[in-house]
């Protein structure tokens, strides 16, 4: 629980942080034009109906950044069931916090009602966990409640449909221009209520390069380790937009540097080396850089191919204890060391069932690509995984050079190779014994290793 003393002191920085200032239409540079039809008709509607709307969040914060937002979030004094009235396309959602979605086909605008103080701070008890993480969250406020409730100050504008004027109400315009990621209230006591907030600090910070706060970022290290109490489902969500949204190499810089990369990917941290040159360090920083080159050149992702090259050596590791101890084939004991893996690391980040396959499938492609004879190669080649399997053993080629990367330069001709030159290339490979093959590699590979 928090204490009684930081309650109040929170409470205090809070009361002394809020305080609204209006930047009118001819102040700002955000029109009509930046916000989709489909949100303009939403706040009209409210509007029209005499509710206060407003566009709120990272909508606000992106247009005044000239950037495209990802969505467009609206915040009423309207109640879900007022809202629901005025919307035929709409259902609420969420048992926690009720929330309107207002659906037009595929695009979905997301309405919420102001939301208030949880409860007076002596009534916090029920509401908190013993760490202060929030529990409920379910009381509707007026604006500069809701405002107060936010994570950071460029995240708590306003824009008000009625006026068009912007209702800033931490300072957010100012941080926004001096590029300064801040808490609203007290760090300490925002991190206890969700510490999710200091994985969103990392990613804003890196998403649109800014700094963090002192007073925001000095509590992070200490606090790293509420993230364990986090649903794993949830940080499944937060990974995918902390690595997969085109900065992810930078963010896992930042994750790394502040303490929490180690909580949702343990068995990855415990590869990491001072320098950062160990073949787990080498791995990430390829596939993060080449993820963050498809996501700007707009092709799409596979979030299975960044789970299989973060764990593929501690992977590796796993098999080679169980080659060791408990004397697996290197076939099966990847196998077992595949389920052993991820069984840990869904503890903390939920990866679901249909991208666990495809992590399967791609670690099981390094096993089977080394052979090649006969018909072997045309038929991985129409693998539904082989393109993803392939583009991680290239990778792994650059990691590890020796017999891997000869083995990716193979496949990378090979696909090149018109049908006489891939025969040719199979008569090559002569008639070595697939299974020997796999035991040389693997004693090669681990004399490299140490
Ligand atoms: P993005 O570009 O990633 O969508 P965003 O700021 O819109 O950024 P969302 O997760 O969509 O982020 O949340 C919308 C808004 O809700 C935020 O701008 C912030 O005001 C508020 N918010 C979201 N998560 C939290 C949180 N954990 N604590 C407090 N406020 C939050
Ligand atoms: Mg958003």
């Amino acid at each position: 629980m928090v204490s009684t003393e930081k309650s109040q002191h929170a409470s205090k920085d809070t009361q002394t942080e809020i305080k609204l200032n209006i930047i009118e239409r001819q102040k700002h540079h955000i029109s009509r034009q930046d916000i989709s039809d489909n949100a303009l008709k939403v706040l009209y509607r409210l509007h029209n109906a005499g509710y206060d709307a407003f566009l709120v969040g990272g909508g606000v914060r992106d247009l005044l950044l000239d950037k495209q937002p990802k969505d467009f979030d609206i915040a009423t004094n309207a109640t879900p069931e007022q809202i629901k009235h005025l919307f035929r396309n709409c259902r609420l959602i969420g048992r926690r916090f009720r929330l309107a979605h207002i659906m037009f086909g595929r695009d979905i605008i997301e309405v919420a009602t102001f939301r208030g103080h949880h409860q007076e701070p002596a009534k916090n008890v029920s509401a908190q966990s013993d760490e202060g993480m929030l529990l409920r969250d379910n009381v509707y406020g007026s604006v500069d409640e809701d405002a107060e409730r936010r994570d950071f100050t460029i995240n708590a504008m306003y824009y008000n449909i009625a006026d068009y004027s912007i209702h800033d109400y931490a300072g957010g315009i100012e941080d926004l221009n001096s590029g300064v990621i801040r808490l609203i209230g007290d760090p300490e006591t925002r991190y206890r209520e969700d510490p999710v907030r200091m994985l969103r600090a990392v990613r804003f910070a890196a998403k649109l390069d800014m700094t963090i706060a002192e007073n925001t970022a000095a509590p992070i290290r200490p606090l790293a380790h509420l993230l364990e109490d986090i649903p794993a489902a949830r940080l499944f969500e937060e990974s995918l937009k902390l690595l997969q949204s085109g900065q992810g190499l930078k963010t896992y810089h930042l994750l790394r540097e502040y303490d929490l990369f180690s909580k949702l990917f343990p068995q990855v941290a415990e590869e990491f080396t001072e320098e950062g040159h160990s073949q787990t360090e080498k791995v990430i920083e390829l596939a993060l850089a080449s993820t963050d080159r498809r996501i700007n050149d707009g092709k799409r992702i596979n979030p299975a191919f960044m789970f299989a090259a973060l764990l593929w050596y501690p992977l590796e590791k796993q098999a080679r204890q169980l080659m060791e101890h408990r004397h697996f084939s290197y076939y099966d004991a990847i196998m077992e060391a595949s389920n052993i893996v991820l069984d840990k690391q869904v503890k903390s980040i939920a990866i679901p069932r249909r991208h666990t396959a495809t992590i399967r499938e791609i670690w099981q492609l390094q096993l089977r690509l080394p052979r090649r004879n006969g018909k072997r190669a045309s038929r991985l080649m129409e693998l539904n995984k082989f393109r993803a399997g392939f583009d991680f053993l290239e990778m792994r080629g650059e990691v590890e050079q020796g017999d891997v990367a000869e083995l990716a330069k193979w496949w990378r001709t090979f696909q090149n190779a018109g049908r006489n030159m891939r025969q040719a290339m199979i008569n090559d490979l002569g008639q070595s014994n697939p299974g020997q093959r796999r035991r040389r590699n693997y004693r090669n590979k681990k004399k490299s290793a140490q």
